[in-house]
């Protein structure tokens, strides 16, 4: 192959190599951002419990209030049998003692419903924390391996650009410029191979008189149809 053209083909395959690693590390940053989501959704869970929980024993305490005051009426209500007078006075007490045994029956079953509420609750609660703590530890194991495998990209990636430089050294400046104006539209594909007579640059066959200028040239070639730098692979028979 043309000394021109091996460096062309190394040197694209740098080019490719660099922004490959882009997405390379990207992607160890979005795993943990993945991880990251999970912690924030699991204490926005146990925060909404805590306000929750709180909620149903401030209601329970209020529901003991009511039970004493309640307790207190029905005593009160007891004294005054001692003083009643006629049956209307009889009657209108014992009312006022079954809407107060009412609402005291009622009281204790809002007691029960709440402390069921709770503990329902805090058992969910209990079984979050234990999740939370199993996925910090984790975040805390993926932030280490994601650091160390982000700064080994890192450290390819400064090999490939060492490289790179000192490659771009050794082409001649003519080569170069030329190579540098067909990356500018093809990108990482300025430099493509033939394979089954086709350039898989633009993926269209090239003439079996342009194949066969090609395969005898000692000159740079570029693709009839793209205009992409293209090369045989060694490979290939
Ligand atoms: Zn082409």
């Amino acid at each position: 192959m043309n000394k021109h053209l091996e460096q062309l083909v190394k040197l694209s395959k740098f080019d490719k190599d660099i922004v490959g690693f882009e997405p390379q590390i990207k992607g160890q940053n979005d795993k943990l951002k993945v991880f990251l989501k999970t912690v924030d959704e699991l204490n926005e869970k146990i925060n909404k419990l805590y306000v929750e929980i709180d909620d149903s024993k401030n209601k329970r305490i209020k529901n003991d209030i009511h039970l004493k005051e309640l307790a207190d009426r029905i005593k009160e209500i007891n004294t005054k049998y001692d003083s009643v007078k006629n049956e209307k006075e009889a009657k209108a007490l014992q009312l006022e003692e079954e809407i107060a045994k009412e609402q005291i029956a009622f009281a204790n079953n809002e007691i029960v419903r709440l402390d069921e509420i709770s503990s329902s609750k805090e058992k969910i609660l209990e079984e979050l924390k234990i999740e939370l703590k199993q996925e910090e530890t984790d975040v805390e194991e993926l932030k280490n391996s994601i650091s160390a495998n982000i700064e080994e990209l890192e450290s390819k990636r400064e090999v490939v650009y060492k490289e790179k430089s000192e490659l771009v050294e050794k082409i001649d400046g003519k080569v170069l410029s030329f190579y540098e104006k067909i990356k500018r539209w093809a990108g990482n594909s300025a430099v493509a191979p033939i394979k089954n007579q086709a350039c898989y640059g633009c993926h269209m066959k090239l003439t079996n008189r342009a194949y066969s200028d090609f395969l005898v040239t000692e000159e740079i070639f570029t693709c009839p149809h793209c205009g992409r730098i293209i090369y045989k692979e060694e490979n290939q028979e």
